[in-house]
């Protein structure tokens, strides 16, 4: 398996490039935020939940996403590999999820970073929130308070995989496309790497 995880703070484009990457390398999307808001949709006690706190900019809480995650990786056994796309966000998720896929004989191969500034991402977030339908995305002190959270909570997290030297920085700034390619250099690196030291699944996880 090869799994992936796209980070960067709200509004860096994540969701635009997962959905490319998922088409080019056959892997299996999760992204939190579409799970959540397809709770939210179907008014599950969990989505009910969750609203709470997203409408307030906060981070849902962390046994929540991760039981989500948890359920996603067991129903989905037999994917190429995973692209996480906002999660984990916390230590507590990056921890829980190299348990679960320590279970799977698996684990995160690159961290791929995108960085925007957070001039450029209020100003995409509120241009977003005129179509999006996402409550989150209208009020600029909401914006403001998930980039808050991203600054505290979330940024940590890249020093966690940065311990494991699979931390891969990419400029956010320019076209989908140039961004794009650069992710998929970036992806193909990676893969030669794992095909010439690694030859085994085993021989990549973090333990
Ligand atoms: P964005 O990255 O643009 O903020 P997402 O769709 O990834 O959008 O997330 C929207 C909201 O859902 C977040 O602000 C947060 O409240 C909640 N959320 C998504 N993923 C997580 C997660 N892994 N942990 C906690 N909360 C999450």
């Amino acid at each position: 398996m090869f799994n992936i995880i796209l980070f960067g703070p709200p509004g860096s484009g994540k969701g635009t490039q997962s959905k490319n990457l998922v088409i080019k390398y056959g892997l299996k999307h999760l992204s939190t935020g579409d799970l959540l808001r397809s709770e939210i949709a179907l008014q599950t006690p969990l989505g009910i939940e969750a609203k709470n706190f997203i409408d307030k900019g906060q981070l849902v809480p962390d046994e929540v996403v991760i039981g989500m995650i948890s359920t996603a990786l067991e129903t989905n056994p037999d994917v190429a590999g995973f692209l996480f796309d906002g999660f984990p966000r916390t230590d507590a998720q990056a921890e829980a999820l190299d348990k679960l896929l320590h279970l799977k004989k698996t684990s995160i191969a690159v961290m791929l970073a995108l960085d925007v500034s957070e001039n450029e991402l209020i100003k995409r977030l509120l241009h977003r929130g005129k179509s999006s339908g996402r409550s989150d995305d209208v009020d600029e002190t909401i914006i403001r308070s998930r980039i808050h959270e991203y600054e505290n909570k979330t940024k940590p997290v890249a020093d966690y995989y940065r311990r494991f030297n699979k931390v891969v920085h990419i400029k956010g700034e320019g076209s989908v496309h140039e961004i794009f390619e650069e992710l998929c250099n970036e992806i193909d690196n990676r893969k030669k790497k794992v095909s010439v030291n690694q030859p085994s699944s085993i021989n990549q996880s973090l333990y």
